[in-house]
């Protein structure tokens, strides 16, 4: 797993945090490489000194970094070279989903001058995901983000989750700035019934006020990636949501269909929650059948290649996050194993598949 937070040494400890991108020459907010010596790398941005363990240092080249002098960390906000950098708005949420991979809590802490001037710093053509808890609790701090970073650096791209229970009449015209064709919103559905939905969400009204923001989001013209995660409670009726999806919002982009994650609630609730779609594969292949059929484009996350039934493999991508990607020790002979999702890091096991094993 790609570690995301590194211990450092920092030489003025009541220093404020700060965001630099790591780099190996002095630049304006660049930390630079000050000296390689065999254990540790000494880095220096400004008046502060900050050293890390060598291997550390050879990894994070080229990121830009949030650095907190007072814990002693560096968190690699947006990793060099990786298309799968998210940026933490929020732990604050309005929704309880059952099986929430980050869990809220109920404090907040405003990061959005860090945010942006990491923004800021990104690599050329990046694209940066915004999730939370809830980005859009916090919708006028990320606007005015979207707005000032997307007029510098017009060569930026955007990617927000968000439950889309925040947009409201006024925000049209807003949406239609031109940044906003820069941002696609990924909004999760699990299911095309209001009760089972608002069940699974916690939060009585989520479906009514979700399928009234659809209607705002296409009216001004945005790009909606659909995330539906798989849970024994919606499996058995994912293909009425699939009819439901290809009725009622043929105008989002992507329909993601995911795997739960055995993190956060789903970890202690997993019995209860986890369905097996390889034990059960009609109501999966039922939905990608009519979701493709209405030309509608699915993708499937989280799920190894050898669980699902052949004709979905074409559908199949690699985890959402780069940096969770692993194997289990049985996919070490495998031949799909190049181009198989794999696990999450924290939960490599085929145990939990009826159907599932090495392809040879
Ligand atoms: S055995 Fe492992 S590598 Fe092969 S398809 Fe299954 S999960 Fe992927």
């Amino acid at each position: 797993m790609i570690p995301l937070m590194i211990k450092a040494s920092f030489e003025d400890k009541s220093a404020p945090p700060f965001v630099a991108r790591v780099g190996l020459e002095s630049a304006n907010n660049t930390a630079a490489l000050s000296a390689e010596l065999p254990d540790v790398h000494i880095y220096q941005y400004r008046e502060q000194s900050f050293s890390v363990a060598s291997d550390m240092g050879r990894s994070m080249n080229g990121d830009v970094i949030f650095a907190n002098p007072a814990t002693g960390t560096l968190h690699r906000w947006l990793r060099s070279g990786s298309s799968h950098n998210t940026l933490l708005v929020t732990e604050r949420c309005d929704q309880l989903c059952q099986m929430c991979s980050q869990p809220p809590r109920k404090t907040h802490l405003d990061m959005f001058d860090h945010l942006k001037q990491a923004c800021l710093l990104a690599e050329p053509c990046a694209q940066i995901g915004f999730s939370g808890g809830e980005p859009l609790l916090f919708k006028h701090q990320l606007f005015e983000l979207l707005e000032t970073v997307g007029e510098a650096r017009p060569d930026l791209t955007f990617h927000i989750l968000t439950n889309a229970q925040h947009f409201d009449t006024a925000d049209v015209e807003r949406l239609r700035l031109t940044v906003y064709s820069r941002v696609k919103w990924g909004i999760p559905l699990y299911s095309d019934q209001a009760a089972m939905h608002d069940q699974i969400v916690a939060k009585p009204g989520a479906f009514a006020q979700l399928m009234s923001s659809f209607a705002l989001l296409a009216h001004s013209g945005q790009s909606i990636e659909l995330r539906t995660v798989l849970l024994r409670e919606n499996y058995s009726s994912l293909p009425e949501l699939a009819r439901m999806v290809s009725n009622r919002l043929p105008f989002i982009s992507t329909w993601a269909i995911m795997q739960m994650e055995r993190i956060g609630f789903a970890r202690n609730r997993w019995a209860d929650l986890f369905v097996d779609h390889s034990a059960q594969t009609a109501p999966l292949d039922e939905a990608v059948s009519i979701a493709t059929s209405r030309s509608l484009d699915v993708a499937l996350f989280n799920m190894p290649y050898c669980t699902v039934s052949p004709a979905l493999r074409p559908y199949l991508h690699a985890s959402i996050s780069d940096w969770k990607n692993a194997f289990s020790s049985e996919c070490k002979d495998c031949t799909a194993k190049s181009f198989c999702a794999g696990f999450f890091a924290w939960h490599a096991t085929l145990a939990d598949y009826e159907r599932a094993g090495p392809i040879r």
